[in-house]
């Protein structure tokens, strides 16, 4: 590591009460085609290095570039999904500058003639007082089409960066996928909440992008990546209106790769710049990067508002002109708008706003239709996923799709609770086999012996077991004390090592007690 200065930040509430962030989220997402965006190689993830390459995404001497017409099919669709006005002609434009995983020495992308501009995106954020929730707006600059480079291995150092590394390999499998780059306008106005902002929009921008089917939208995989961009203004005087205050300087932190990182990272960004505005310096205008470990943000490159890549339009690619009836064709394609879709699928599951919001933050509503659809009850789905997956997926980095869990698994494993096999503890040692990869539910529970005991004769005989040796909590129960009858619930389930169904137990030691 170069420099490892942990800079001083400002407590975040303090920071809030003095300045007012802005932020812009600058969102790449690559493309699911089979085929590159000017090329015809494969796009899957994960190949051999450099098996996925040819002359053209390899930028040789006299190969010609062709327009993947999926991909700017998808840029429409994406483009109509955010209410964006689509260009009924633009073109591709030459980013001109060198990195060694950008062969060409240019990248092709779009400057001032984005395929979509002018959109918006509505995000459900909790209400800035009390406990629903709000939709907040969020403007959409822009959505362009380019190409991906490809991706530098520094092999030998400790960090896995470049400071330190003995040597670097590349490997140009992503080199030319189809990359669309959403951009948002400056977003004002979502004061403290706005690291909440933040990580909803990443997240409903996911969700909306997954419903086109346009991309598998993986974070940790790269598939989806987001640029934060952060900037303080002072709090306007009293009697004033905020936004007339001027927008401050920005640091643009990149490629923050989890929801989670998004929000940390705007939070940090906040308090790190109310430190430097506070001792009276001006916040550098640079790119940043994100350490998941230790949460902070550290000094990238300067960057000046106008970088002079030298842009000018490609001449090697045709204009991209889409008729009118190509984008009415493209609109008739489009899935239930999220926002609509959430207020369906909310009524149809019974969940208050506040269990809404946090399967939507969870990333689990497409989880949970499959696992409801496969048999589980709503209130049980959302209980698997949100309280005990998405928890510990949180709590580990992980992703939920990681564990190798599916709607099929969650619905088996209700189905096992709700038959009365399992009780809930038993089916949560169960899910803990699922996610080791024992197998499905029921051949978890077959292989660990978990099963409830369902014959009454030995649950009979463990409470008389239990009411006999425990004579002064039972004469307790006898006289009127109801709770007393917990402590010996609880000697019963120890007596049959868990695997019994406390309520059942209580029915048997009332009875015997009443
Ligand atoms: P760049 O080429 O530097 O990445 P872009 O125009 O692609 O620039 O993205 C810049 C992002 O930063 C946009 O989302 C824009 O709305 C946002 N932005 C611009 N000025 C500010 C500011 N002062 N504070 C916060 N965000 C800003
Ligand atoms: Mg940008
Ligand atoms: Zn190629």
């Amino acid at each position: 590591m170069a420099t490892a200065v942990t800079e001083d930040v400002v407590d975040y509430d303090e920071a809030l009460e003095r300045y007012d962030p802005v932020m812009g989220l600058e969102v790449h997402v690559e493309l699911n085609t089979a085929t590159k965006m000017f090329c015809g190689c494969a796009t899957e993830f994960g190949a051999e290095p450099n098996s996925q390459v040819c002359p053209v995404c390899l930028g040789l001497p006299g190969a010609l570039p062709v327009v993947n017409a999926k991909a700017v099919e998808s840029a429409i669709r994406i483009g109509l999904a955010l209410s964006c006005q689509i260009a009924p002609w633009c073109r591709f434009a030459r980013k001109n500058y060198f990195y060694p995983d950008m062969p060409k020495n240019f990248q092709t992308s779009q400057y001032d003639e984005p395929i979509a501009f002018e959109g918006h995106l509505d995000v459900e954020v909790p209400a800035a007082i009390g406990d629903g929730t709000e939709i907040f707006r969020v403007e959409i600059e822009r959505a362009h089409m380019e190409e991906d480079t490809g991706k530098s291995l520094h092999v030998g150092g400790a960090t896995g960066r470049i400071h330190g590394a003995e040597y670097s390999l590349v490997d140009y499998n992503r080199a030319g996928i189809p990359l669309i780059e959403i951009v948002t306008k400056p977003l004002t106005g979502a004061g403290k909440r706005a690291p909440e902002v933040a990580k909803a929009y990443v997240a409903a921008l996911r969700d909306l992008l997954r419903a086109l089917g346009v991309s598998d939208v993986k974070m940790e995989q790269g598939s989806l990546r987001c640029d934060a961009n952060v900037s303080l203004r002072p709090r306007a005087a009293a009697g004033s209106e905020q936004e007339t205050v001027p927008l401050g300087t920005r640091t643009e932190t990149k490629n923050v790769n989890s929801l989670r990182s998004v929000e940390r990272a705007v939070r940090y960004e906040i308090s790190r710049q109310a430190a430097v505005l506070d001792r009276g310096d001006r916040v550098t205008q640079e790119t940043r990067h994100w350490h998941e470990d230790t949460g902070v943000t550290t000094s990238g490159r300067e960057k000046s508002d106008a970088e002079d890549y030298r842009y000018f339009p490609e001449p090697d690619l045709v204009p991209v002109a889409p008729t009118p009836e190509t984008v009415e064709r493209l609109r008739a394609t489009l899935p239930e708008p999220p926002s609509q879709r959430r207020r369906r699928l909310q009524q149809d599951w019974g969940y208050s706003d506040l269990e809404m919001r946090d399967v939507m933050n969870a990333g689990a509503v497409e989880l949970i239709e499959e696992t409801v659809a496969a048999g589980a009850t709503p209130a049980a789905a959302r209980k698997w996923w949100t309280g005990e997956l998405a928890r510990r997926a949180n709590a580990e980095g992980r992703a939920v799709e990681d564990f190798g869990v599916t709607p099929a698994h969650i619905a088996e494993l209700d189905g096992l609770v709700r038959s009365g096999r399992l009780n809930d503890s038993m089916a949560r040692q169960v899910l803990d086999g699922v996610v080791a990869g024992e197998g499905g539910p029921t051949e978890v529970a077959d292989a660990r012996g978990l099963e409830l005991v369902q014959d009454d004769g030995a649950l009979e005989a463990a409470v008389d077991k239990v009411i006999a040796a425990n004579a002064d909590v039972a004469q307790k129960v006898r006289d009127g004390k109801v709770q007393a009858a917990g402590a010996l619930i609880g000697q019963v389930m120890k007596e049959l090592r868990g695997q019994a169904d406390a309520g059942r137990a209580r029915e048997l030691i009332l009875a015997k007690l009443g």
